[in-house]
């Protein structure tokens, strides 16, 4: 969990290779259905395009449909689901029904300044969802994919009015999910400034507490 721009993505796509197991981002998912001009995406693309949240049970529902299927099976990094408390709630039920429990909830932070200078430089890979950053992590050929080489793209709402509205709705919607992952004492802080090696060593440690010398 954590803001938008805070390094979900980067280091959930890690962190997901390192366990190996899958990747599950509800961004990634409503953005392609968006790319693919199917049905789903013509009922989400105001939402993802314009910044606020799709409505909870539709993302449950993609939700309940992913971590069902066998490639889920041996676990599965969630990036940017749940966002709201009625999401926490979906999960809670999801997981049951998979008779599966979540290992460990993390909160990755940062000052709101880095975060709005990450959004803006943000480009992105619409093929494998590299993450690049115009400055602070440049393709090693302009404009491309060093992964797999397609043309990199700038997210429709990674611009600063959209972002600004993006940051309101962390706040007044995903703050309360976090909230009750904090009560339940099932939540774990980790501070997403600096280079995302650093970053993912500190996740790795928050993970991993035995592995700690
Ligand atoms: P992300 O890639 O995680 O920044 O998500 C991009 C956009 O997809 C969000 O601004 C929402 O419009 C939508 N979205 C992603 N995850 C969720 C979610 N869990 N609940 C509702 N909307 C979501």
């Amino acid at each position: 969990m954590g803001p938008p721009g805070v390094g979900k993505g980067t280091q959930a796509v890690r962190l997901a290779r390192r366990l190996g197991v899958v990747h599950v981002a509800t961004g990634d998912i409503l953005r392609d259905a968006v790319q693919g001009a199917t049905a789903l995406g013509a009922r989400v693309r105001e939402y993802v395009d314009g910044g606020s949240l799709v409505p909870d049970a539709l993302v449950g529902d993609l939700i309940e449909e992913r971590l069902g299927s066998p490639d889920a099976a041996a676990g599965f990094v969630l990036d940017g689901f749940p966002r709201t408390a009625e999401q926490v709630a979906i999960l809670d039920r999801v997981l049951a029904n998979l008779g599966v429990t979540l290992d460990r909830v993390v909160l990755l932070r940062a000052p709101d300044g880095e975060i709005v200078d990450r959004l803006t430089g943000r480009r992105v890979c619409p093929t494998c969802k590299a993450v690049f950053h115009v400055r602070n992590r440049p393709p090693r050929v302009s404009g491309r994919c060093d992964e797999c080489g397609d043309g990199l793209v700038q997210r429709k709402d990674d611009v600063e009015d959209v972002i600004r509205g993006r940051l309101a709705v962390f706040l007044e919607q995903t703050e309360p999910a976090i909230r009750l992952y904090r009560e339940r004492g099932a939540l774990r802080d980790v501070d997403s400034f600096g280079d995302p090696e650093a970053v993912a060593e500190r996740l790795w440690d928050v993970l991993t507490p035995e592995s700690r010398s």
